[in-house]
């Protein structure tokens, strides 16, 4: 059996950041990955192979809490989600770290602060070539320095749009994006500003995803080993109970053993919850680390939608992703309880809106339809419930069950977002009936992310200091395992309402350390 000193399981957000931070030490890492790359082919940027054919999309049928097959929207590949992610990478509001109040209950505070993170969010936001203007956003926490890139400018239809938020006396702000974009000299510019960036993997290798930016760079070093189409299946443990012994792997229709002197899982906040779970033995029977029964619990995705304003007006934009709106993060003078976040989806097309559009009025064609609207993409918090959570079922099958919760403040988002569109400046062309929707119709069109849109997974292995409440501790180590550490989306004990990759990086880095600490 091969031995290493530490083994990654999962190359996404997590194990691939993780990886670009250990691999400079040394230490012998293997890399387990049950996806293989991505490959590079026109189809990269084909909304129809993407979005419709779902050639990428993991091949895979979980269950829902009835019983129903449900077919994820995820991705097994080296990169993970990020090969996919719209690379809106965000920071946490610092207020996030602590206790907030919602209209649908109390999001708990983390066992680390702000201030903990912070200059690792750094140390990502470097890594991952994020483009932002600092103080724009009325939430954004305080940071040490400027993005490290100019951010991203507005096209004219987000530009007139984000000035006609601003004379309503919002904050719009340029979204915090990672891609490899140089606007000064656009000549040399790996990114091209293309319309197929969120949703699809990036054929120039422009995007920042944990494959181009880490693991890439992190196979330059001998000590580093990846495996493809490499699916753990359990982890075994010592006799003691306290020490993963063997990480258990089908490979090539064989299974393999691999050892490590420390483990981490990173293969998602779903996939990993159900490794865990697989991994019973009798010193462990509710599943690995999971003495609290806490794995698997408290899911969490947030509570996304797509809102469609359509206009008279074409909407010409190409890469859509730029703008956002933060003003009602954490309320507003008449509603004292968090709505969430406003930014966009990367433009959508005829054959996206086919894949999964909102019920479109009859005469409408698809492709008017997309060329006409701007597209909305709205988040708010969901809670963590402890019923809300990844099971096995008896052929070891993923079952994700899911009741929403805390809604009430993403009604009130939609409905401050038609406000503000509706206070937009008169269209020279078409008057105040370009923003009634086309053909005089007032026209919005809100589609809720369903469960099988799991892009947001989060919250199913909490760290947290009690291991009563959480099954792992502040350093992301499982509190009943001596080398057994979770860097993937599993730890939030809450979710925040904007993108998580960005703080999933920051994580892996400050876990990172702990290891080289540990490790020497
Ligand atoms: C279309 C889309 C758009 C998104 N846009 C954004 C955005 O703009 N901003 C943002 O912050 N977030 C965005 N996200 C979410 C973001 O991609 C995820 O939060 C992030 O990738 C999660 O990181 P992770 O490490 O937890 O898991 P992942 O990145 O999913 O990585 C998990 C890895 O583990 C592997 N794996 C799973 N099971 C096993 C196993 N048993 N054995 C071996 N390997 C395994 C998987 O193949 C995968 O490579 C988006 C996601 C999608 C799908
Ligand atoms: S916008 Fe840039 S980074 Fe995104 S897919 Fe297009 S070229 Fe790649």
């Amino acid at each position: 059996m091969d031995r290493y000193d530490v083994i990654i399981i999962g190359t996404g957000a997590g194990g691939g950041t993780l990886a670009w931070k250990l691999a400079p030490s040394g230490l012998r890492i293997l890399l387990l990955e049950r996806g293989d790359y991505v490959p590079r082919e026109l189809d990269n940027w084909s909304t129809r192979a993407v979005n419709l054919e779902g050639k990428y999309a993991a091949k895979e049928e979980w269950r829902d809490g009835d019983g129903e097959s449900l077919h994820p929207h995820t991705n097994y590949c080296v990169g993970g989600n990020t090969k996919f992610y719209g690379a809106a990478l965000f920071r946490l509001r610092r207020e996030d770290f602590g206790e907030v109040k919602h209209h649908g209950g109390v999001s708990p505070a983390w066992p680390i602060s702000y201030d903990d993170l912070a200059p690792y969010y750094g140390e990502a936001e470097r890594l991952y070539h994020v483009h932002g203007q600092r103080g724009e956003d009325p939430f954004d926490p305080p940071a040490d320095g400027p993005y490290p890139h100019p951010p991203v400018s507005h096209e004219p239809r987000l530009q007139q749009l984000s000035e006609d938020f601003a004379a309503q006396g919002l904050r719009p702000f340029h979204t915090p994006l990672g891609i490899m974009l140089d606007e000064a000299a656009p000549q040399r510019s790996r990114c091209i500003r293309c319309s197929t960036c969120d949703g699809h993997p990036c054929l120039v290798q422009a995007k920042s995803d944990a494959q181009v930016v880490c693991v890439d760079r992190a196979l330059e070093h001998p000590n580093v080993t990846l495996l493809t189409g490499a699916t753990v299946s359990r982890l075994e443990t010592d006799a003691t109970g306290r020490s993963v012994s063997q990480v258990v792997v089908e490979r090539n229709g064989a299974t393999e053993r691999f050892a490590a002197d420390v483990v981490v899982v990173s293969a998602g906040a779903i996939n990993s919850a159900a490794l865990l779970l697989r991994s019973t033995s009798p010193k462990h029977p509710r599943g690995l680390a999971n003495g609290s029964d806490v794995v698997g619990r408290h899911y969490m995705g947030h509570i996304n939608s797509v809102l469609m304003a359509v206009s008279q007006c074409p909407n010409p934009t190409v890469f859509q992703k730029t703008l956002s709106v933060n003003d009602f993060y954490y309320g507003s003078p008449e509603w004292s309880f968090p709505m969430g976040h406003i930014s966009f989806v990367g433009k959508l097309d005829r054959d996206t809106l086919r894949a999964g559009a909102p019920k479109l009025a009859p005469g409408f064609t698809l492709d008017l339809m997309a060329k006409h609207s701007l597209d909305f993409w709205l988040t708010s918090e969901d809670l963590p419930d402890p019923e809300n959570r990844v099971t096995l079922d008896r052929d070891g099958r993923i079952v994700l069950r899911y009741r929403p919760n805390n809604e009430e403040g993403h009604r009130r988002l939609v409905h401050k977002l038609e406000e503000a569109m509706k206070g937009q400046r008169r269209c020279a062309v078409h008057g105040d009936a370009c923003h009634q929707g086309l053909f005089s119709r007032n026209l919005y069109l809100q589609q809720r992310i369903p469960l099988a849109g799991v892009a947001h997974q989060n919250g199913t292995i909490r760290f947290g200091r009690d291991p009563k409440t959480s099954a792992l501790d502040v350093d992301c180590k499982a509190h009943e395992l001596d080398n057994l550490y979770v860097v993937d989306g599993s730890f939030f004990p809450s979710s925040a309402a904007v993108n998580p990759a960005l703080t999933i990086m920051a994580n892996a880095l400050r876990v990172g350390d702990r290891l080289l600490e540990r490790l020497g």
